[in-house]
C-alpha cells in the first residue's frame, strides 16, 4: 500500500474519497484540518492560536503543521501506510514535508490531484454538513452522500453542523489562497515524478474512488 497525499481546491471530495480508502485498506486519513480543529475542540494552547485564523480561511503557520504532523506520523497506525490530506499546502509546505519523511524514513507514495472547476466546488461546499465528533463529511446535494437520517452522523449519531469555513465568502478566499499557494506544488510533483490527474467534474464520489484505487495498490 502506497503513502497517498491529496492535492485538491476545497470541496473536491477528497476528505469523502479518503474515508472510503481508509475503510477498504485500513490505513489512517490523516487531515491537517482535522488534526487543527482537534486542537481548538480541546481548546489547547495551539488551539487558541489557530482558531481566527481558520475561520478566516488563511493558513496556519507550518512550525504548528508540522509540530502535529510529525507527532501523527510516528503512531504506530502510520507505519503501513496513510492519506494525508490537506498538507503540503504550498511549496514550502512541500519541502518541509520531503525533510519530514527523509528524518522519518518515510516514502512519498503517490501525489493524486483531483481537478474540479471552481462553480462545482462552490455549489458542493455550501451544501456540505460535517460530524464535529468524529469528521465525517457528508453532502445534500445528492442522495449518495447525504446521512441516513436527517442531521445525524451515520457514524457516531452526533448532531451534524455546518463547517464555520463553508460558506461562499470564505470558500472564494479558501480557493484563491489553494490557486496561489497549492496548485504550483502539480508542477512540483510532476517533475518527481509522484503526480496522478483524476478528473473528478460531474463523477460521483464511487467513480472517483474506482479510478483512486488503480493508483495506489
Ligand atoms: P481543510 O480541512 O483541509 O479544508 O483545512 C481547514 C483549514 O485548516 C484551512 O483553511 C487552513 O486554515 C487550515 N489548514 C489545514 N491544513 C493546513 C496546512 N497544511 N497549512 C496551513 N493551514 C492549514
Amino acid at each position: 500500500m502506497k503513502n497517498i497525499i491529496f492535492i485538491a481546491p476545497p470541496a473536491a471530495g477528497k476528505g469523502t474519497v479518503s474515508a472510503m480508502i481508509c475503510d477498504k485498506y485500513n490505513i489512517p486519513h490523516i487531515s491537517t484540518g482535522d488534526l487543527l480543529r482537534d486542537e481548538i475542540a480541546k481548546e489547547t494552547k495551539i488551539g487558541m492560536q489557530i482558531k481566527e485564523i481558520i475561520a478566516r480561511g488563511d493558513l496556519v503557520s507550518s512550525d504548528i503543521i508540522v509540530k502535529l504532523l510529525k507527532k501523527r506520523l510516528l503512531e504506530k497506525d502510520a507505519k503501513k501506510g496513510y492519506i494525508l490530506d490537506g498538507y503540503p499546502r504550498n511549496i514550502d509546505q512541500a519541502r518541509g514535508y520531503d525533510e519530514l519523511l527523509k528524518e522519518l524514513s518515510g516514502e512519498m507514495g503517490k501525489v493524486i490531484f483531483l481537478d474540479i472547476d471552481k462553480e462545482e466546488a462552490l455549489k458542493r461546499v455550501t451544501s456540505r454538513i460535517v460530524c464535529p465528533k468524529c469528521g465525517a463529511s457528508y453532502n445534500l446535494m445528492t442522495k449518495e452522500l447525504a446521512p441516513v437520517r436527517e442531521g445525524i452522523c451515520d457514524r457516531c449519531d452526533s448532531k451534524l453542523s455546518v463547517r464555520a469555513d463553508d460558506n461562499e465568502e470564505t470558500f472564494g478566499k479558501r480557493f484563491d489562497t489553494y490557486m496561489k499557494e497549492t496548485y504550483p506544488l502539480i508542477e512540483y510533483y510532476q517533475k518527481a515524478g509522484n503526480l496522478v490527474r483524476i478528473d473528478v467534474n460531474g463523477k460521483s464520489t464511487s467513480e472517483v474512488f474506482e479510478e483512486v484505487k488503480k493508483v495506489i495498490v
